[in-house]
This record gives C-alpha cells, sequence and structure tokens, in this order.
C-alpha cells in the first residue's frame, strides 16, 4: 500500500489549542454583537467548523468561494468569485475565516468585495500566515499561526485537490 503521511508541521493537538484561544478572542470582542461568519471556501472549511465551535456567540454561518491557485503551488495572479454568500450583510459584523493569507491578494480582493456591501465592521481569522510572501497589507485580527514560505497541505488545505482531509497541517514533500 502507498505511503501516506505527509510530514506533520503543525499538529492536530496544536491546532485545537490555538483554536480555543482564539475562539475565547472572538468571543470576547464581540460581546453582545451578533455575527455573520464568512467561511472560505474550500480551504477553511476544517478551521471554521472547529473555531465556531469555540464562539459563544450567536452567529450566523455563510460561504463563500475563490479560486487564485488552480492546481498550482504558485497562485495564478487573479482571482475569481466561484460562489457568493447569500446574505445581506449590510450594517452587520462581519468575520471572514480564512486558511491562509499568502501574497495577501486573495484576502484584499475579498475585503474589497464585501466593502461595497457595507457591513458594520470587518474582521479576519486566518489560520496560517506566510510573512515572507506578503505582497498586499492585509491586517489578521485573529491569526493562527505564522509558518515559513512552504507549501502546506491539510487540515483543509490541499494541492490538486488532495490531503483537505489530513487533520494536521504537513508540508508537501516530493514523496507525497
Ligand atoms: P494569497 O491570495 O494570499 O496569495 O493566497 C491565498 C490562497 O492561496 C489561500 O486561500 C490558499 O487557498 C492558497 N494557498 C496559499 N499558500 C498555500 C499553501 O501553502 N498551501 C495551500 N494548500 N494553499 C495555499
Amino acid at each position: 500500500m502507498e505511503l501516506y503521511t505527509p510530514e506533520a508541521l503543525i499538529t492536530e493537538d496544536e491546532i485545537a489549542l490555538r483554536i480555543h484561544a482564539l475562539g475565547n478572542a472572538i468571543t470576547k470582542d464581540f460581546d453582545a454583537e451578533d455575527l455573520v461568519v464568512i467561511c472560505v471556501l474550500k480551504g477553511a472549511f476544517m478551521f471554521c467548523s472547529d473555531l465556531i465551535k469555540k464562539i459563544n456567540r450567536p452567529l450566523s454561518l455563510e460561504f463563500i468561494s475563490l479560486s487564485s491557485y488552480g492546481d498550482a503551488t504558485q497562485s495564478s495572479g487573479s482571482v475569481r468569485l466561484e460562489m457568493d454568500i447569500t446574505a445581506d450583510i449590510e450594517g452587520k459584523n462581519v468575520l471572514i475565516v480564512e486558511d491562509i493569507v499568502d501574497s495577501g491578494l486573495t484576502i484584499k480582493t475579498l475585503m474589497e468585495l464585501l466593502s461595497v456591501r457595507k457591513p458594520k465592521t470587518v474582521k479576519l481569522a486566518s489560520l496560517l500566515f506566510k510573512p515572507s510572501k506578503l505582497k498586499h497589507k492585509v491586517s489578521i485580527d485573529y491569526l493562527g499561526f505564522e509558518i515559513e514560505d512552504k507549501f502546506v497541505i491539510g487540515y483543509g488545505l490541499d494541492y490538486a485537490g488532495r490531503y483537505r482531509e489530513l487533520p494536521y497541517i504537513g508540508i508537501l514533500n516530493a514523496g507525497n
């Protein structure tokens, strides 16, 4: 049988601990405020699912799908809206939940797209951040982990559609 154990960069336990802390911080910051959580598909689905379980506030959940990578490990440089949210966010507190901020282009594009819809506030939670690749000004309000410039997979993140189901963040090696 083919070996299927990509090297771990961040373990399941480390992810769970960090998400617990992020959930507590979000719960505190949105005290007495309703919240619209926007999960950026597909990569953030697992992070978002675990994060909202740790937010002890009334919230509604929306999904949006943006694509910039195709099947490559480098951004294509343009972001396409593949699926939009269905809710009206005018006057609402929005929390975007993203898997990783790399160049920052996806998040910059998404912020611009949402800001014309006049939300009350927009905050960003990102599981991962690669500071060395950042090209656009992005401020992450709730960050899971800063990582070095390696292509990562697992815990929702894919390479060519694979590895999303891994319960930890791994590094894509030639042998996987
Ligand atoms: P950005 O627009 O910030 O350059 O890239 C953000 C998007 O690129 C993420 O939402 C994610 O889909 C993808 N991405 C960036 N770096 C990685 C990586 O190391 N692994 C995977 N699987 N996707 C990545």
